[in-house]
């Protein structure tokens, strides 16, 4: 079998690699494909950009949305009345901001698109991660819409953590920027996070340019923030675009817009074509061959046709087969995978680095199912040194290389607690040693003289810092180094993100 897979793998490596570098007349099932996560802060537009877009790509029908427009208006006429009613026997003008937010209840129509939950409908924001997938002319994208709620982060974390790229959806009407980019906006917390997943390519959508009548000067403003902004946390420049849309009335969405105030200064790409000449991810020869087998665990669901489990998620590095044996940590289950699936329910020869998957396994007992938990990470149980295969063991202590956020308060002291956030896994941890700090232009150490022990980091320093994790947690994890997608942690201290990370050594 280790040949035989060697040879799938090498013909779907070559494969891919004559697809990436076509650009025109692609069929579909050879374009590219790209997990896309939407992000930005709350109310800036991500569902109705995003909806109206799929909308326009025909992916929802007409009838539907028609459907979903009625029901939007009724809610929003609902509380309307119920707002009148209630303010009338009130009197009080104390209410007029709600009434403006109830009012904009029924424009929530293409939203809904994408919150398609009963609950989320009601309650107007996108509590879980919702999937859609459409195709442009060069791409296959999987669409991950996350929440841009405060208290939603680990589900958007889940989200970004899926992604190869991202759209970050941020309000061009200057009030809205600025909450979304002050120290507790998400607009700043979102980028963080998803360069800290390990996303490197976004396009930054600027919306709502209708409310300041489409000026040059608006839409300047805020690509000047953001772009000083994201490229200090590590974007690189080449890998930012920015485009003017109104999410709301569809311009500049699929198709360039012939908005005369628009065309007088902007000649340049509708949000399609940006998401058209996306880059797949790359590396993708070096990230399956000898490199261990990874998948995280997104979903597990019983099949009683099969009579087993399936397990979706994302092949983060090394390769799978049918019929392999697999270990799932931390329960060190161990299983035989009947039949790998794309996303689709069609069955794959080989899965390798960003696909997602859905994998069938022999697991019936109920006692094994409940025992694999979102987040859990599937290794090959084999041992071998020569392709780096070995499973992942729960780690008791892990050393990293961290950069602190510019607006964390309190300094990084020993024996503080905090959350880490590898992946959609996470667990308490608590700070052991700080070893020493690292100038980040020169990458010289920096100790001061006379000192032997650190005793804080500061906010925006760059350090090496041991973290013990609590007992009771299992975090299984890699090496930045060996698996980059294992190895990058995001520190969270009081429902803030405080610091991003590399682990550079692991304790067992
Ligand atoms: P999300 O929380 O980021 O998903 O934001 P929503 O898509 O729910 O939008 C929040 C509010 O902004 C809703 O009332 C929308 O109708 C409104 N909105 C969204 N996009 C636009 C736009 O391009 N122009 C205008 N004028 N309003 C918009």
């Amino acid at each position: 079998t280790k040949e035989k897979k060697l040879q799938l793998l090498l013909n779907k490596l070559k494969d891919e690699e004559t697809i990436i570098t076509q650009q025109t007349n692609v069929k579909s099932e050879h374009k590219p494909h790209i997990n896309l996560v939407i992000v930005g802060h709350v109310d800036h537009g991500k569902s109705t950009l995003m909806g109206h877009l799929l909308y326009n790509l025909q992916k929802v029908d007409k009838r539907e949305m028609h459907k979903i427009q009625k029901e939007s208006n009724e809610i929003g006429i609902f509380f309307v009345l119920f707002f009148f009613t209630y303010t009338f026997f009130c009197c009080c003008f104390f209410f007029y901001p709600y009434f403006e937010q109830l009012m904009s209840k029924g424009t929530f129509a293409y939203a809904w698109v994408l919150d398609c939950h009963e609950e989320e409908r009601v309650r107007g924001i996108t509590v879980d991660v919702s999937v859609n997938y459409f195709e442009t002319k060069c791409r296959r994208i999987t669409l991950l819409d996350s929440p841009g709620h405060k208290d939603f982060i680990p589900n958007m974390i889940s989200g970004a953590a899926q992604a190869d790229c991202a759209i970050l959806v941020v309000s061009a009407i200057p009030n809205e920027f600025n909450s979304g980019f002050n120290k507790q906006g998400q607009t700043r917390e979102h980028a963080v996070l998803i360069r800290s997943l390990g996303v490197s390519q976004v396009i930054v959508a600027i919306n709502k340019m209708d409310m300041v009548q489409w000026q040059q000067e608006k839409f300047q403003n805020v690509q000047a923030e953001l772009a000083s902004f994201l490229q200090e946390i590590g974007f690189p420049a080449q890998k930012l675009a920015f485009v003017p849309v109104s999410g709301l009335e569809g311009e500049n969405l699929s198709t360039p817009s012939n908005l005369k105030t628009l065309r007088q200064w902007y000649t340049g790409p509708c949000l399609v074509d940006l998401i058209d000449v996306l880059e797949p991810p790359s590396q993708l020869k070096e990230q399956c061959l000898n490199k261990p087998l990874r998948v995280t665990i997104t979903d597990t669901y019983r099949d009683a046709a099969m009579g087993g489990a399936v397990l979706s998620g994302k092949v983060l590095s090394g390769s799978l087969i049918n019929g392999e044996q697999i270990v799932i940590q931390p329960s060190s289950l161990v299983t035989k995978v009947k039949k790998v699936a794309n996303v689709e329910n069609k069955q794959l020869d080989i899965a390798i680095v960003g696909d997602n998957v859905q994998l069938f396994v022999n697991i019936k007992d109920e006692e094994e199912f409940v025992q694999i938990h979102v987040g859990d990470v599937i290794c090959s149980p084999q041992i071998d040194n020569a392709s780096r295969e070995r499973p992942l063991v729960p780690c008791k202590a892990f050393e990293c290389k961290l950069v602190t956020m510019r607006n964390m308060v309190m300094p990084l002291c020993r024996g503080q607690e905090m959350i880490a956030h590898v992946q959609s896994i996470s667990a308490s941890v608590i700070v052991k040693k700080l070893h020493y700090l690292i100038d980040v232009k020169t990458g010289q150490v920096l100790r001061e003289p006379g000192k032997k022990v650190l005793r804080h980091v500061k906010a925006n320093q760059t350090a090496v810092v041991t973290f013990q994790v609590k007992p009771g947690y299992f975090f299984c994890v890699d090496t930045f180094e060996q698996v980059k997608a294992l190895g990058r942690v995001t520190f969270r201290r009081d429902g803030e993100v405080i610091a991003i990370a590399q682990i550079t050594n692991l304790s067992w």
